[in-house]
């Protein structure tokens, strides 16, 4: 959870950039950097329609009832794995075959419960994203949580069958070619062996976090989606308010930033009930797994994102050395702008030359990452030209729009979505190679059995900033003049005050925060 709550604020803290916005025409600029344009038409608006129309699509309703009745069935196949948890360690070698049939038919089950259920699940999720005030996909949203939880409540004796089973049995079940793909998930759950409740008390968690814990999170998105502040006059929404965080009057700035704190004060008491449950929540979970074992509020998360206590702390460590470097970057993006001590809202500071600097189309920004891409592989580049192609990018500002950007996609048939809010910056080209380095990992996966395609956030980050930097490298390489090159360090110096000052700050804060409620 911690480790989550972090990647939330990492998309607050990189908001996209833009230079203006609609109170400051942009100046188009001829650069070196615009590209002679050959390709199909572009689309910077997603295109789901193959899924559902919209929000009141009659099969959405069809969809949730088919699942409801997809559950209860997966509910009674399960149901007899609760008998068996007690002999689960000993269990003869005759009665394998028969439980691998069983375990068989509820894999099956289950996978196409989930990718049914994925398709709904993003569907929805890109509604709000585009517009957070769809009251039809806003209602929609609980009911889909409701059932995620009943997935893992029907299966959960079969999950703790599987995390107790003897290691003969387990490895049996996995010569199984048709569930060899659940062979990592297995081994990686089983490490969790001694943190196991009953499977009542499985049940009654997962039951209880859908109205409990996980509203706290329904809660606050829908807080920030409504929230609004006086920036020049104009009220704008916290994802407009972010962008303006980048603007390059500093006055601007200042107005943005003291507008998205005052907001966020308005409702300091409802924020504090959120995050005092949400830890409260946390920490009474951990207490109740470490009956065998006491056990660290970290574990969860790390065992979650799949790395060692050993290796969070080495990197948070290192972190904090590397810090000089954060400060160093920072005093000399000061030193430039003529800002001395630089205030939080000049942290998204633009440099002194952006009113000069390039202003991409999107189609421009689409064939810039594809020749970047297109350097290290052609099919990478082919694939960024192709998400714009079929409008599998939605990129276009929309009033209640969500803040931040990300990577999605649809179960079935696989497909990635990348959602970001493009307003021409040298910053929302980056962003966008960042997204698309996300999708092309997704893409080139699609093949793999799915269970084998579940990574954590710390893998999934390794694409997208690969990504970003084969951009960055480009960019840089095609720069000609030293104002240009000034902005691309610019964005090397604030992604150095991003990963080594702000984030690790951040992480500081809520692990502080957790000691407390403590
Ligand atoms: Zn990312």
């Amino acid at each position: 959870m911690l480790l989550i709550l972090t990647k939330i604020l990492l998309e607050i803290v990189r908001p996209e950039f833009i230079n203006g916005g609609s109170c400051h025409p942009r100046s188009r600029l001829e650069s070196p950097l615009a590209l002679p344009f050959t390709m199909a038409l572009l689309r910077q608006t997603w295109d789901n329609s193959a899924f559902y129309t919209n929000s009141d699509d009659p099969r959405i309703a069809t969809t949730i009832e088919a699942l409801k009745g997809a559950i209860a069935a997966l509910a009674e196949i399960c149901a007899p794995f609760s008998d068996r948890i007690a002999t689960a360690e000993t269990l003869p070698k005759d009665q394998f075959n028969g439980l691998i049939a069983e375990v068989r038919a509820i894999h099956r089950q289950r996978t196409d419960i989930s990718k049914k259920l994925g398709n709904l699940r993003t569907f929805i999720a890109s509604i709000l994203s585009v517009d957070s005030q769809d009251a039809r996909a806003s209602a929609c949203k609980p009911t889909l949580q409701q059932l995620g939880a009943e997935v893992s409540q029907a299966t959960t004796a079969l999950d703790v069958f599987l995390t107790r089973a003897s290691d003969d049995f387990i490895q049996a079940l996995i010569a199984d070619p048709d569930l060899a793909e659940l062979s990592f998930s297995i081994q990686h759950s089983r490490k969790l062996k001694d943190q196991l409740l009953t499977v009542a008390e499985e049940q009654l968690v997962t039951g209880l976090s859908v109205n409990g814990l996980h509203s706290w999170g329904n809660l606050y998105t829908e807080l920030a989606g409504t929230l609004k502040c006086t920036v020049e006059g104009n009220e704008v929404g916290l994802a407009k308010a972010f962008n303006l965080l980048s603007s390059p009057r500093r006055e601007i700035r200042s107005e943005a930033w003291h507008g998205v704190k005052a907001a966020w004060e308005g409702r300091a008491e409802t924020v504090a009930v959120i995050l005092n449950a949400i830890n409260g929540w946390r920490l009474e979970e951990t207490k109740q797994r470490g009956r065998q074992r006491t056990l660290h509020y970290l574990d969860k998360s790390c065992h979650q994102s799949r790395i060692d206590r050993a290796t969070l702390d080495a990197l948070m460590a290192t972190t904090y050395q590397g810090r000089e470097i954060g400060q160093r970057a920072l005093t000399a993006m000061g030193k430039v702008l003529g800002i001395t001590p630089m205030a939080p809202w000049d942290l998204f500071a633009p440099p002194p030359t952006a009113h000069d600097a390039p202003v991409f189309t999107f189609e421009e920004a689409i064939e810039l990452v594809a020749k970047a891409f297109r350097q290290l592989t052609p099919a990478m580049g082919d694939f960024a030209v192709m998400m714009a192609e079929k409008g599998w990018i939605d990129a276009k500002p929309t009033p209640n729009r969500a803040t931040g950007a990300y990577c999605t996609g649809f179960s079935e048939p696989r497909e990635p979505r990348i959602f970001m809010t493009f307003e021409g910056s040298m910053n929302n080209v980056l962003t966008l190679a960042h997204e698309l380095g996300h999708a092309w990992h997704n893409w080139v996966m699609r093949d793999l059995p799915r269970y084998q395609t579940y990574y954590s956030m710390t893998l999934a980050e390794t694409a997208s900033i690969f990504a970003e930097t084969l951009v960055r490298d480009a960019l840089l390489e095609q720069a000609s003049t030293p104002e240009q090159k000034l902005a691309i360090a610019w964005e090397d110096g604030a992604a150095a005050v991003t990963f080594l000052l702000n984030i690790p700050a951040r992480f500081t804060f809520e692990q502080k925060l957790v000691e407390a409620r403590q």
